[in-house]
């Protein structure tokens, strides 16, 4: 009697263990899985990290090598085109001639470059004031004047349109007059070109 239940034990023992393997209940011992030395994946350096060339100006004889433009910006903020005035080659005191174009606007009014370029010079003349010039296309010096004070740019700093390059003023011989931009283009031979029609044609104020 006592065997005949061992046995019966141990076979009902035995179905469920055979159950239990086929629902993959059974905790079998696992072996760690196997990876050929081969498949080992060489270890990769750190990819370079993607850092775009800083975007370099061009050089002042690539500037110079580029074609004059045939019209230009309005280097004054709020200056409409049809306010400019032609006043080139109007006589002025001691028998010199008006060699730009006079642009009014308030005191501190931003003062823009019209061309990309370098800024050959900026200082305080007796007649001009507080200047800068700017070599631009075609090596034309674009002369801004009579300003109340200078942005950041300086002599040899690289320049974009639209770049502010100063602030309206009247200083120089225009103290007693009111604030506007004398604002002169000298071809390479200091030839100089009447800047109005050149406004004119152009796209008008940066802003
Ligand atoms: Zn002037």
């Amino acid at each position: 009697m006592a065997i005949l239940r061992t046995r019966a034990v141990a076979a009902s023992i035995a179905t469920v263990a055979t159950l239990l393997l086929a629902a993959g209940c059974a905790s079998r011992p696992q072996r760690p899985p196997v990876t050929p030395p081969e498949a080992q994946p060489e270890p990769q350096p750190a990819p370079e990290p993607q850092i775009p060339a800083p975007l370099r100006p061009p050089s002042r004889a690539t500037i110079e090598a580029a074609p004059f433009p045939s019209s230009l910006p309005i280097p004054v903020d709020g200056v409409d085109r049809s306010e400019l005035e032609s006043t080139f080659d109007h006589p002025r005191s001691g028998g010199r001639r008006h060699e730009a174009i006079d642009i009014f606007a308030p005191r501190n009014t931003p003062v823009r470059a019209t061309t990309a370029g370098y800024v050959s010079s900026r200082g305080v003349r007796s007649l001009g004031g507080r200047t800068i010039s700017v070599i631009g296309p075609g090596g034309y010096r674009h002369y801004y004047a009579h300003l109340e004070v200078w942005a950041g740019f300086d002599r040899g700093d690289y320049v974009e349109p639209g770049d502010i390059l100063a602030y309206v003023g009247n200083s120089g011989n225009a103290s007693a007059g009111p604030t506007h931009l004398h604002y002169a283009i000298y071809r390479s031979d200091d030839e100089p070109l009447d800047p109005y029609p050149l406004l004119r044609r152009g796209p008008g104020p940066f802003e």
